[in-house]
Parts: C-alpha cells; sequence; structure tokens
C-alpha cells in the first residue's frame, strides 16, 4: 500500500484574493504531490513500507533523511489544506477558545505569537498550534519539512492542531519576499472549525 494524496476539498481558485490559483495548484499538484512521490520511493521495499505515515514520524529519528523529509512533506501538507476555507470559521469557539483565551489572553494574542514564530523562522519550515503531551496548547515553528510529531526536539514534541507553511513556494508568486503579507492573509482562510475538529482529535 502506498502513501496516496487527498483530494482538495476546494477549486484552486477558491481563495484567489489571499492565495493564488496559480500557487495554489503548483503547491499541490507538484510540491505536495512530490513529497507523496518521494516518500513512497525512499520506503519501497524497506520495512518502513507497512508503517503508517503516524508510525514513521513519531519514530523518524530510526529512518534516512529522505523518509524525514517526505514523511513531513506529507503529513503537514495534508494537514494545511484542511485548514482552509472560502467560508471559514473566523474565530475559535468552545474549549479551544477558552484554552487559547487562558493562554494568551485573547485570540489577538495568540495570532501575535503565532505570527512571530511564523514571520522569524529563517528559511524554510512552518509555524505550528500543537497539543503538548500534557494536553496543553503550545506554538513553535520547525525547519524544513519537520513537525511537533517527530521525535526529534523533545520540547515542541505534540500533535500540531493549525500548521503554516512559510516555505517560499507557498506565496512567492503573489507576496515574493513579503512574507507578513502572506501570514496575515492566511488568518483570513483558516477555518476554525477545521482547528477545533484536531483540538478535540488530539485530547482524545
Ligand atoms: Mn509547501
Amino acid at each position: 500500500m502506498s502513501f496516496q494524496i487527498n483530494p482538495l476539498p476546494y477549486d484552486y481558485n477558491a481563495f484567489d484574493e489571499y492565495i493564488d490559483a496559480r500557487t495554489m495548484e503548483i503547491h499541490y499538484t507538484k510540491h505536495h504531490q512530490g513529497y507523496v512521490n518521494n516518500l513512497n520511493n525512499a520506503v519501497k521495499d524497506t520495512e518502513a513500507a507497512d508503517k503508517s505515515l503516524l508510525d514513521l514520524l513519531q519514530n523518524v529519528s530510526q529512518y534516512s533523511a529522505a523518509v524525514r523529509n517526505n514523511a513531513g512533506g506529507h503529513f503537514n501538507h495534508g494537514l494545511f489544506w484542511e485548514l482552509l476555507s472560502a467560508t471559514p470559521e473566523q474565530a475559535p469557539s468552545g474549549a479551544l477558545k477558552a484554552a487559547i483565551d487562558a493562554k494568551w489572553g485573547d485570540l489577538e494574542a495568540f495570532r501575535a505569537e503565532f505570527n512571530k514564530a511564523a514571520a522569524t523562522r529563517f528559511g524554510s519550515g512552518w509555524a505550528w498550534l500543537y497539543v503538548d503531551a500534557n494536553g496543553g496548547i503550545e506554538v513553535c515553528s520547525t525547519p524544513n519539512q519537520d513537525n511537533p510529531v517527530m521525535d526529534l526536539n523533545p520540547t515542541g514534541k505534540g500533535t500540531p492542531i493549525l500548521g503554516l507553511d512559510v516555505w517560499e513556494h507557498a506565496y512567492y508568486l503573489k507576496y515574493q519576499n513579503r512574507r507578513p503579507d502572506y501570514i496575515n492573509a492566511f488568518w483570513n482562510v483558516l477555518d476554525w472549525k477545521a482547528v477545533e475538529k484536531n483540538y478535540a482529535a488530539a485530547l482524545k
């Protein structure tokens, strides 16, 4: 059984005002598909071929750099696509709102910390909101296609519930060097309903 890319739940031009269609198309059909293809090649005829994606990530220190980069790339993009919507819930509610308010004071203060993690990640990587081993929520950023699931960094380990791709391929056509503008635009298409769903699953 090889790793597969899920269909996008919207058209490439669904968020044109914030993320342009050409970027969406290349990002999904070339970058994400490329990670999936390279992952399948990297695990072919090895014991890793029978592992789940989560299993590979949780034990990634035992595998090659190709598995680390491409399993990370596949997982991260799969999560990212599911967070975007043309009709997003613009703010969290319920248990997630309560957790964010308890930790940061309010949504704006959380966003400021997340934006900083995304803006200051040097080179390519991701910013994350994740649930840690104690059920608390934290913000971090990781390089390349790493993520908090990986057994690489004992601090910053957990289940990601919100991730933002800050590789240049995610924004360069529309925003060029203006990564902060892309980060600000992202909040307009982030569906908090999806984050809440991930939060509830992570706490189980
Ligand atoms: Mn990407």
